[in-house]
């Protein structure tokens, strides 16, 4: 069979997750990079990947299968989604949780109007944390789902600490609270508040001059991002910064606690242990990106979420293959 051949519209943290994911799946292959800034000046991780324009997508349609979409959830998907729907069939990340029925609105607009498949908000939350909410609550009725992130790195949350004044740098990691964790696993189905739940911890170097008192301040009481949790504030280096934080780890469990009967506790768990958040998720996007490929050439148009697609069609095995190897 035809190898899969997969776009890559936009290269930032995503963009070189996908070239690094299609590596590892000898049934793709990443026929271009698309990306908004001048195509001279990017460097792909493998030298025979291909860079174009965006604007050049369009004279491409019979050269890419499915387009995965790398861009910001914030700015770039909402405009970016709607409109290349209309013509490819696509996967995207959308993780502003709130606005997804909005977003899959506008791209099963496009995807019906152009005969596409464009499956929306895949990753891992959104994305196999979705799957695994709605799985517990299937299988468990009478249960409670509790979501724990991290330890990870929250992007929203070191861009706030970067812009107070007085800041040259930072980074916050969201911890989820173990006695919180410990009391969910056993099974007795607590009440948590957000405090509860996470803590958050910032790594903070700050710029000459400035009052470090005042930033801690300014931090643990800003409203939404800081003042509903337990935060710590550390000052460092820049070359600490550097040195010790520049990776993007990130992860935690989706946990479903529930009762059968008066007698017996069931408890469900899926963790994921994460080095790389962007490297993790591309994959995601990529094994969703075959399934989309499938479902297109069955008729299945519109838009999509991970809830609309079997198993079996995410694996680069057959389903006889798979009922031998994983049933
Ligand atoms: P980046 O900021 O790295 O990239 C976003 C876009 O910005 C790129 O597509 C690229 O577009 C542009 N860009 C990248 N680097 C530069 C640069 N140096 N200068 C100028 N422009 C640049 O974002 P991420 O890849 O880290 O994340 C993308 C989205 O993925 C996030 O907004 C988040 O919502 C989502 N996400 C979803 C997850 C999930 O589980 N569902 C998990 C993790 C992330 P172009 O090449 O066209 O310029």
């Amino acid at each position: 069979a035809n190898p899969i051949r997969i776009g890559v519209v936009g290269y930032g943290n995503l963009g070189r997750g996908v070239e690094n994911a299609v590596a590892k799946n000898p049934d793709m292959v990443v026929a271009g990079i698309y990306t908004r800034r001048d195509p001279g000046q990017l460097q792909p991780l493998f030298a025979g990947t291909p860079v174009f324009s965006v604007a050049d997508l369009h004279q491409h349609a019979d050269r890419v299968d499915v387009l995965v979409l790398c861009g910001g959830s914030k700015d770039d998907l909402p405009v970016q989604s709607p409109e290349l729907a209309a013509k490819f069939c696509m996967v995207d990340s959308f993780d502003t949780h709130a606005r997804i029925p909005e977003h899959f609105a506008a791209v099963d607009a496009a995807a019906q109007a152009g005969k596409t498949t464009a499956l929306i908000s895949a990753g891992w939350d959104p994305g196999m944390f979705s799957i695994n909410r709605v799985m517990g609550e299937a299988l468990l009725p009478d249960g409670a789902t509790y979501t724990f992130w991290g330890k990870g790195l929250s992007q929203g949350h070191s861009d706030a600490i970067r812009r107070i004044p007085g800041v040259a740098g930072g980074v916050q990691y969201t911890i989820p609270v173990e006695a919180a964790v410990d009391a969910v696993r056993s099974g007795v189905r607590p009440a948590l508040t957000t405090r509860q739940k996470h803590e958050r911890h910032c790594y903070v170097v700050l710029a000459e001059g400035a009052d470090a008192q005042a930033v801690h301040k300014t931090i643990v009481q800003m409203p939404h991002y800081f003042d509903e949790y337990d935060t710590t504030v550390n000052f460092i280096t820049q070359q600490e910064l550097k040195d010790n934080h520049s990776a993007m780890p990130h992860g935690g469990f989706v946990i479903r606690s529930g009762n059968t009967s008066a007698q017996n506790k069931q408890v469900i768990e899926y963790r994921l242990q994460l080095e790389s958040n962007p490297e993790f998720t591309s994959s995601v996007l990529v094994a969703y990106a075959r399934a989309v490929h499938r479902m297109h050439q069955w008729g299945m148009t519109g838009a999509k979420t991970v809830f609309d697609v079997a198993p079996g069609w995410l694996s680069a095995k057959s389903p006889e293959q798979l009922r031998k190897d994983a049933l």
